[in-house]
């Protein structure tokens, strides 16, 4: 269902003077580098009531958005939420159906090399080219960009050095998501956009993952990256947005997503037993949001003072609590509040 085109077929060498670089009026505007210190937050990434339809399926419903620089924003949602078209949109591959997406301030549909210049891409899935090392991938993207970078370097960056020279295509799942974030890192993009970063790679490759964002991050890029994966989002987003069936639900810290649900307590409950009235007395508790089961235990997400009402409720409902304990709501909680019980 995607574009047949290769994501990367894109990069290609921008020539000078053709008036699709940064031109002088754009530095003084601040838009050069993420990093130009400002006053107001530079917008990078505006969309308004931005809609895309695919037949009877509305990807994406009237999203507004913006990302500003510097920030490193998750775009949050279950497989089928829209986040991919979102990309895809940002990128030039789909057209809106309604509403803009802009980048940079250049309109993403009629200036996409413009956008894609200043942009490092990690598309969804990435397939390498047959017969191409990893290298060679690298030295591919260092030309299309126009820099001056040692492939080496790059490939060190993300863990491949050694297997430099080795056809990309026998890479594993994991070795070919650290090729792709190599290239997307190639040029010292303002902009990485990542699709699902961390799919198929060990937890060692996620940690390494997350330092690197951070370390782009550090030097001024923004980062936009869509996950599932709640514990990454969690990890490196200053800000989250949270997408279903096309809608974006939310957009806030995690903070500010946890004050939202009234300090997003989590209290879990080890009863006696657990039957539907268990689970109903707790729901009952004003300030209540959610009560499920897991394995034995309740787990309610909750204001703070409703914490005693429940266990109190309990009690009146002749459940005996053999044990309690409470946390803080995981952005995980949260998406579950959010989404009324969709997992990511
Ligand atoms: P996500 O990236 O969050 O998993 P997608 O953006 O891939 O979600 O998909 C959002 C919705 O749009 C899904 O229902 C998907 O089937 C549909 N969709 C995406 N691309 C196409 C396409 N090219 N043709 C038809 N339907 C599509």
């Amino acid at each position: 269902r995607r574009p047949a085109l290769n994501r990367y077929s894109w990069l290609q060498p921008v020539r000078p003077n053709d008036g699709i670089g940064v031109s002088d009026s754009e530095t003084a505007t601040g838009y050069s580098s993420a990093a130009t210190p400002s006053q107001h937050p530079v917008t990078v990434i505006s969309a308004t009531d931005l809609s895309k339809r695919y037949g009877d399926v509305l990807a994406l419903d009237r999203v507004d958005l913006t990302v500003d620089a510097g920030e490193t924003f998750g775009f949050l949602g279950p497989n089928g939420a829209g986040k991919s078209t979102f990309i895809d949109i940002l990128l030039g591959f789909v057209a809106p159906s309604d509403g803009t997406l802009s980048v940079f301030g250049h309109d993403c549909r009629d200036d996409g090399v413009a956008v894609r210049e200043r942009v490092g891409v990690l598309p969804e899935g990435y397939a390498p080219f047959d017969g191409l090392s990893g290298r060679q991938h690298v030295d591919y993207a260092i030309r299309s960009k126009g820099v001056d970078e040692n492939p080496a370097d790059v490939l060190s960056r993300v863990g491949l050095r050694d297997d430099a020279a080795r056809p990309a295509t026998d890479y594993s799942k994991g070795m070919r998501q650290r090729l792709a974030l190599a290239m997307a890192l190639v040029g010292e993009p303002d902009l990485l956009v990542l699709d699902e970063p961390t799919t198929g790679l060990d937890p060692n490759g996620a940690a390494e993952m997350r330092t690197i964002l951070r370390e782009e991050a550090d030097r001024g890029a923004t980062i936009f990256f869509s996950s599932h994966v709640l514990e990454q989002v969690e990890a490196v987003c200053d800000r989250v947005g949270i997408l279903q069936n096309g809608r974006l639900i939310a957009t806030d810290t995690i903070a500010g997503l946890r004050d939202s649900i009234g300090g997003g307590t989590k209290l879990v409950i080890a009863p006696d037993r657990v039957d539907d009235g268990t689970l109903d007395a707790v729901e009952r508790v004003d300030g209540v949001e959610t009560a499920v089961e897991r394995d034995g235990t309740i787990e309610a997400t909750c204001t703070n003072d409703a914490k005693m009402d429940a266990l109190v409720e309990l009690h009146d409902a002749g459940v005996e609590v053999v044990n309690f304990r409470t946390e803080e709501a995981s952005l995980e909680d949260m998406f579950v509040e959010f989404t009324g019980g969709e997992r990511a």
